[in-house]
């Protein structure tokens, strides 16, 4: 990502931690990553591995027992372990969802959980915020939580929510004001903390979806989930802006992935293309083939620079949401022109699973729909950087 700049300081730093990241995920060939697909695995290994080298708790301060780096450094690791060939998905939300409890926990919450996230003692990978009849209108989420003596209990219901079950906590929004006494959309909100072995079979019902990428999501059933109190995180009623405060550092990382998917796809199709003969010729020596590769390797490279903008911003502790959410949709889109051109590139062999284009390509395309839609971006460029009408 940052690698040709050779003035910056920090790009030695980068480049070992890059090399790290490498090393590791090579133990964990592509053949592993099929045989999670193929059997809906969770690589329980890789991410005990990427915790215990402590990767994953790079942003995680250091008094609280992690690296203290930015974001700039945790989408180098995202991004290596994406070009691998892994996952990501997988273990992503441990790097980022901490953010919330960083940036709006009590010192009592932040001593409790932040040391054992970065041990890898606690999973907090998990989050719950959309619903299914919401959608991406989240501020008309419909679970409630009513506060009874020093408990609030939970009822309603969420889906699509990743990791739950290889997940210690999960960070949860919920209603507890009824929206019509609350005076903009986006009050009356909270997130809690959430105890996911405590909670299940005792008011949490989880039911794992079947879905087109290994992803371990789940639809989730609340009914009478008593939650302590003390799990509140950050003001009653304000937590709409405790999960969005995370949502930066999300789209950046996700970002980042998709550099990782695109150089994957590209390393994967020039390589082939010059390998691969037909009619005596290799393939890449057709510019109907290789033209389409530069072209997806210069949209990959595009994104990668409004990665680092958006990276540098949030470390700068500048406003970056522009940027966050033009990174995403950019490198989201272009991942997956790299992954067609990818496909288009192995013929008939990139449908064969043991050439693991087939899989990438599947993982890729979730990311122009999730965490947020490109529509959703677009409305928001369109309204808060460009000044138009709110379209919806
Ligand atoms: C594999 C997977 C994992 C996920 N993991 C999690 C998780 O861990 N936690 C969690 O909380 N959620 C998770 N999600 C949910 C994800 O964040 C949502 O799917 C996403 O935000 C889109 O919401 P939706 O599916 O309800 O689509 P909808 O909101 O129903 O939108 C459907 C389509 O309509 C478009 N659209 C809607 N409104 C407008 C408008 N006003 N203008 C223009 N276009 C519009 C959207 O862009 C989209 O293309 C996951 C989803 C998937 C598929």
């Amino acid at each position: 990502m940052v690698q040709e700049n050779q003035t910056d300081p920090k790009i030695e730093q980068i480049d070992h931690i890059r090399d790290a990241v490498r090393q590791l995920c090579q133990k964990y060939g592509e053949d592993y990553w099929l045989e999670m697909d193929r059997n809906h695995g969770y690589p329980t290994e890789f991410v005990k591995e990427l915790t215990d080298a402590g990767f994953l708790g790079v942003l995680i301060p250091e008094q609280y027992g992690g690296s203290g780096l930015g974001v700039l450094e945790a989408a180098a690791v995202m991004e290596e372990v994406c070009r691998s060939g892994a996952h990501a998905g997988v273990c992503h939300a441990q790097m980022y969802v901490m953010g919330s409890v960083l940036r709006h926990g009590s010192e009592a919450q932040k001593s409790a959980y932040l040391p054992r996230i970065a041990s890898g003692e606690l999973r907090l990978q998990s989050f719950g915020v959309t619903e299914p009849t919401t959608g991406s209108d989240t501020t008309q989420l419909k679970t409630t939580a009513r506060k009874e003596g020093n408990n609030y209990i939970i009822n309603g219901q969420k889906v699509w929510i990743s990791r739950i079950e290889h997940s210690d906590l999960m960070l949860l929004l919920a209603r507890t004001t009824d929206p019509t006494k609350v005076a903009r959309r986006t009050d009356g909100l909270s997130t809690f903390i959430v105890d996911v072995k405590a909670a299940l079979g005792n008011g949490l019902e989880i039911r794992p979806i079947e879905s087109m990428i290994n992803h371990h999501s789940c639809e989730l059933f609340f009914d009478d989930l008593h939650i302590p109190a003390e799990n509140l995180l950050g003001e009653e009623g304000k937590g709409f802006k405790v999960i969005l405060d995370g949502m930066n550092a999300e789209r950046v990382l996700i970002a980042a992935e998709c550099v990782g998917d695109g150089r994957y796809f590209i390393d994967k199709a020039s390589a082939y293309a010059r390998e691969r003969e037909v009619f005596n010729r290799a393939i890449g020596q057709n510019q109907g083939v290789q033209f389409p590769i530069a072209r997806a390797y210069t949209q990959v490279e595009a994104a990668s620079l409004m990665v680092e903008k958006a990276a540098r911003l949030f470390d700068a502790g500048l406003a970056c949401g522009s940027e966050a959410n033009m990174a995403k949709m950019l490198a989201s889109e272009a991942s997956w022109a790299a992954g067609d051109v990818c496909m288009q590139t192995h013929g008939g062999f990139a449908f064969a699973k043991e050439y693991h284009i087939e899989r990438k390509f599947r993982e890729t395309r979730l990311y122009q729909i999730a965490p947020i839609s490109t529509n959703l971006i677009l409305s928001y460029l369109a309204e808060h950087v460009l000044d138009m009408p709110r379209s919806y």
